[in-house]
């Protein structure tokens, strides 16, 4: 198995050192030639969205991903690569769009920027998450599942090949969403 990470902008190196120690094999999509090269699954990192979906559009990459996406490429997306892949962000405009979820960035105002919990996570259990600047997930349509909700909050979910993220996993110890991350990569 090898996992592409999205290293336009943001929070890439931090993936590439949890899948380091679950000795899966991974490297950096930094342009279109990048592509060419065979991956599994992509991870789309924490970041600024808007950095990311403006870089993805010149460099010609998000049609391409999107097309990879939509054929059933297994995407991970943290933070602001849920962003990314989500159909409708409030008062912003869509980039990949391909799942149906809706999204507000920023969510939870500027005291409350960055915060940690311990919450459960569908068929994990409790898990640390870690929010930096994070967004929610507002509503979730069609078959998009709920896997974890705080304060209320949707804050993790999948639909399909698709799983997403508010928080970031990669920042903390456990390997655990990662892992089941993994498991979608080879059970596609
Ligand atoms: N605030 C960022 C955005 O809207 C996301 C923050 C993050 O990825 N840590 O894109």
């Amino acid at each position: 198995m090898r996992i592409g990470i999205l290293a336009l902008q943001g929070a890439f190196a931090e993936h590439g050192h949890v899948l380091d120690k679950l000795g899966v094999e991974h490297f950096e999509i930094r342009q279109q030639k990048d592509l060419e090269r065979p991956f599994d699954g992509l991870i789309l990192p924490g970041g600024e969205s808007t950095v990311m979906g403006k870089l993805l559009e010149e460099s010609g990459m998000l049609e391409r991903i999107r097309k990879r996406i939509e054929d059933g490429m297994p995407v991970f997306g943290t933070c602001a690569g849920l962003i990314l892949l989500a159909r409708e962000v409030e008062e912003n405009p869509s980039w990949f769009g391909t799942m149906r979820i809706q999204v507000k960035r920023n969510a939870y105002g500027r005291q409350l920027g960055s915060f940690y919990t311990e919450q459960e996570f569908k068929g994990i259990g409790k898990i640390p998450m870690a929010f930096i600047r994070a967004p929610y997930i507002a509503d979730v349509y069609e078959d998009t599942e709920v896997l974890a909700v705080v304060n209320g909050k949707i804050v993790a979910a999948r639909q399909k090949n698709q799983l997403v993220t508010a928080f970031h996993p990669e920042v903390t110890e456990d390997t655990r969403v990662h892992e089941y991350f993994l498991n979608m990569v080879t059970n596609q």
